[in-house]
């Protein structure tokens, strides 16, 4: 069933560096905020962030790959 909601893009599958894999409700552009010692993950929005990458990948171009999403992957411990 969740295959299907990938499919139509309803949800993006995320796999981790820990081949965990995690299903994202959230289909538009954020970033995410790995916790090093559990296996929480957030979602993390900030434009003004966004609006800096793509600024900078406007200049730098990476050779023989077209940017089309920029996601970033913050790894950190939440306060309790
Ligand atoms: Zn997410």
């Amino acid at each position: 069933m969740l295959d299907k909601f990938v499919e139509t893009g309803l949800i993006k599958r995320i796999t981790t560096e820990k081949d965990v894999i995690r299903y994202d409700g959230l289909t538009i552009p954020h970033h995410h905020l790995h916790s090093i010692d559990s296996q929480r993950i957030e979602d993390y929005m900030d434009e003004e962030l966004d609006k800096i990458l793509k600024e900078y990948f406007k200049t730098k171009r990476i050779n023989n790959f077209n940017i089309e999403e920029i996601a970033l992957q913050m790894k950190g411990k939440f306060n309790k």
